[in-house]
């Protein structure tokens, strides 16, 4: 552990909560991503102070999850989450707590927590608050729930698809009762909004090992019970790793065979994710009958085509592969990239023909644009003039 841990304004936050008589610690991911030698993403705190107590001490605070006990602290500019201990109430729907308790002690809160590698607590000296074996679960890299398994999963459902999200983000094996639960358990992760699931799938996808994740998924059942998972995944190993969730995402697409757009509704993705899903999977079709035409590179970015060439490479290994200097190469080859690129406009075809302006502007203009890129005509003002003048002569 030589890496330095949180700012100078987190351990302001901590001292000062205790210099008021409070006790206060670093919690949740950061801790556990130290632990494991990995840079900490945000720090979080909690503490024995009340919400209002917390605001009473600091001069500058935000209120953002008051029911829940956050408050961000605002400490030398920086943001800081400061959260009350707290215990949840019983949980009638796998979903929500009914109620959230504040409670004075530090036990209770890291029982709450789903698995044993985060109810770490640290203290401001360096100190490790381990009460459920959690660091030597980390050494076993091991993902195992706190406390009964079955109960906790019962309470809340999202914790099984964390639980995968951590096998792929860390790269670690979830111990066996709790694997089992999850495969008692995988129904009820239908009570649980697909905006909370999705968070986790995004960090899922840019885990270490996403196949590991996959394989948990389609082996416990919870997979069969997400709103639409592939039955099987071809070409797990060669696809691996995506540079972006969205790329994972494309990838569940295409192994389950969903259409773009009930997919993305399934799991609430933007428009612009649609937008780019739609694209994937047009072009993974397109490879799939034959290898990419000149309209295929023209219509698709060289993201989606190249993303569309590593599925199609991981699917079919036997087949031939198309390289990305190739990609690259035939793109930019293209006479034209876009219909901006074209050496005359609208304009161009109302002086040459002395017509009104009306719909057939656009409709030659598509014409020509694909003359050009078909290479049936030269970008050039005049050999466009020729050709156009010729076709719409004899069409006129
Ligand atoms: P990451 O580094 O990816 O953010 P994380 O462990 O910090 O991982 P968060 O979702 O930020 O994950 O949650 C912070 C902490 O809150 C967790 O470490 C865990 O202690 C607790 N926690 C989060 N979600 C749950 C849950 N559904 N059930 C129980 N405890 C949870
Ligand atoms: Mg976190």
């Amino acid at each position: 552990m030589t890496k330095e841990f949180g700012s100078a304004a987190s351990y302001k936050v901590i001292s000062k909560l205790e210099n008021n008589g409070y006790e206060a610690v670093f919690v949740g991911g950061a801790v556990r991503d130290f632990i494991l030698g990995q840079d900490a993403k945000d720090i979080d705190i909690a503490t024995s102070a009340e919400p209002f107590e917390v605001k009473q001490i600091f001069s500058n605070t935000i209120d953002v999850g008051i029911a829940h006990g956050t408050v961000l602290v605002i400490i030398d500019k920086e943001p800081i989450e400061v959260t009350t201990f707290r215990t949840e109430g019983s949980y009638s729907d796998s979903r929500r707590p009914d109620e959230v308790l504040f409670v004075k002690s530090l036990k209770e809160d890291l029982m709450r927590r789903d698995f044993t590698m985060n109810a770490l607590a640290m203290r401001r000296n360096g100190e490790i608050v381990d009460l459920f074996g959690g660091a030597s679960d980390m050494d076993s890299k091991i993902i195992r729930a706190v406390g009964k398994p079955t109960e906790r999963f019962y309470e809340d459902a999202l914790r099984m698809v964390r639980a995968i999200r951590f096998s792929s983000a860390l790269d670690f094996t979830i111990e066996p009762t709790t694997l089992s639960a999850i495969k008692q358990h995988a129904a009820r992760i239908q009570h649980v909004s697909v905006e909370r699931i999705k968070i986790e799938m995004d960090k899922l996808f840019m885990g270490k090992n996403p196949v590991k994740a996959f394989n948990y998924l389609l082996a416990s059942g919870l997979g069969r019970k997400l709103p639409l998972f592939p039955s099987e995944v071809k070409g797990l190993d060669q696809s691996l790793p995506f540079s972006t969730p969205l790329e994972g995402w494309g990838f569940l697409m295409i192994a389950g065979e969903f259409s773009a757009s009930p997919f993305s509704h399934a799991y609430k993705l933007s428009n612009e994710e649609q937008k780019y899903l739609t694209a994937l999977q047009k072009a993974f079709k397109f490879r799939k009958e034959c290898l990419f035409s000149v309209a295929a590179y023209y219509q698709f970015s060289l993201d989606v085509l190249t993303t569309a060439e590593k599925f199609y490479h991981a699917i079919y290994p036997n087949e031939l592969t198309i390289s990305l200097e190739t990609l690259i190469e035939s793109k930019k080859n293209l006479p034209i990239q876009s219909k901006q690129d074209l050496a005359i406009s609208g304009k161009d075809l109302l002086t040459w023909t002395g017509e009104k302006a009306g719909r057939w502007i656009g409709e030659w203009i598509e014409k020509i644009e694909h003359a050009v890129l078909h290479e049936q005509c030269e970008n050039n003002p005049i050999k466009i003039k020729e050709w156009f003048m010729h076709d719409f002569k004899s069409e006129n």
